[in-house]
């Protein structure tokens, strides 16, 4: 069989395989959220190893592609700003904002660096008391916990000349989008492991229990992702959708209540615009009023910064698992890694990125599904 011989586990990945193989008798739609997950399902090829019926869509866990066109030109205004050291993660930097990212206004003369951690800001803004330090704090609940912890930092040693850019999103109200939207094919989801290590599983009964879908909650590794796929399998067939946890080696029901505390201190749950979706209701976090000195976009002022998404780019169909990555006329031909249009190409977790690496080409599209359903 292809691939499975590169499986830590090639004789496990085979009897999972085996048991979805066995257990499945129609056609089932399941939603990976994370990008993470969706770059191990290409790269081990786990959609072509798995039974036609059992189709894999692509969500939108990947934190670098759902941040808002509109955040991303907002850090180009602030990073362009005399005297300001922009601190960021490297995959921010080849962004497009609108019309140039942040990689131009390093090459431009602004002060862009490249940070491993947001404390790494923290400390450049002690050693440049005279400078204003600025960190992009994006991401989803993974990364909210250090950040939050860092800004709380700041407050504490009195860093006033520190602040953060916040475009943190949250994946509940995303999973609610989804399944309110009148095109949702999705029937189950494999929930990201990392996110539930720190928030738990207490947000996920009632959704599976208002959409009746199974949620499972599932980790990255190849036979993590086979094993999420079989355990959301046994739920369709029998008619149920409970949430299981398939990851309890990381997640505890209750999540990190440390992390969920600091989270608590310093964020405010807030509506977010979600790239290429549009905004979803309290889908977001922000500084808290008690922080608010230390937000960058009060301080700098850039609130009012309003963008429109480019037309040619579908990455928001992509993003909520109604396109496939090839299906957009731009792929492989104006959009590529490395002439990004949208973020989906730019980002390692991006789904368009993961298809382009991968050289997944020759994928059957969505029309083409629809034109042979499997029976
Ligand atoms: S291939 Fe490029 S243009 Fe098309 S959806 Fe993906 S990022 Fe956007």
């Amino acid at each position: 069989m292809k691939y499975i011989d590169e499986f830590q586990d090639p004789e496990l990945a085979r009897r999972l395989l085996d048991d979805i193989h066995a257990t499945v008798t129609r056609p089932w739609a399941l939603m990976e959220v994370c990008g993470g997950q969706t770059h191990s399902i290409i790269r081990h090829g786990i959609d072509q190893l798995l039974p036609d019926e059992v189709e894999l869509i692509h969500g939108p866990g990947c934190p670098v592609c759902v941040t808002p066109l509109e955040v991303i030109d907002k850090a180009l205004e602030i990073a362009s700003r005399p005297g300001v050291i922009f601190c960021s993660f490297g995959d921010m930097l080849r962004v497009p904002g609108t019309g140039r990212d942040l990689f131009q206004v390093r090459g431009e003369g602004g002060d862009v660096r490249v940070v491993y951690s947001p404390l790494d800001a923290l400390r450049i803004a002690r050693q440049n008391p005279d400078r204003e330090v600025v960190f992009f704090g994006i991401g989803f609940e993974t990364t909210a916990p250090p950040n939050a912890m860092t800004v709380h930092q700041a407050r504490k040693l009195g860093v006033r000349n520190f602040s953060m850019l916040v475009s943190h999103v949250r994946v509940p109200p995303a999973i609610e989008a989804i399944m309110s939207s009148p095109s949702c094919r999705v029937q189950g989801f494999l929930a990201a492991g990392h996110v539930c290590s720190v928030m738990g599983v207490e947000e996920y009964p009632e959704l599976a229990e208002r959409f009746r879908v199974p949620i499972v909650v599932t980790g990255f590794e190849p036979l993590d992702i086979l094993e999420g796929v079989r355990r959301a399998v046994r739920q369709l067939e029998r008619g149920e959708h409970t949430v299981d946890n398939a990851y309890a080696r990381a997640v505890r029901p209750e999540g990190n209540p440390a992390a969920r505390a600091m989270l608590e201190d310093v964020f405010e749950v807030t509506d977010r615009a979600w790239r290429g979706i549009g905004v979803i209701p309290d889908s977001g976090w922000r500084l808290s009023s008690k922080y608010r000195d230390h937000d960058a976009e009060h301080r700098f002022s850039v609130g009012g910064i309003r963008t429109q998404e480019p037309a040619e780019c579908r990455s928001g169909e992509v993003l909520q698992g109604l396109l496939k990555p090839h299906e957009c006329e731009a792929f492989g031909t104006l959009c590529t890694p490395r002439t990004p249009l949208g973020a989906t190409m730019v980002s390692s977790e991006g789904a368009c990125a993961a298809y382009y690496l991968y050289r997944r080409l020759d994928v059957p599209t969505t029309a083409a599904r629809e034109a042979s359903p499997v029976v």
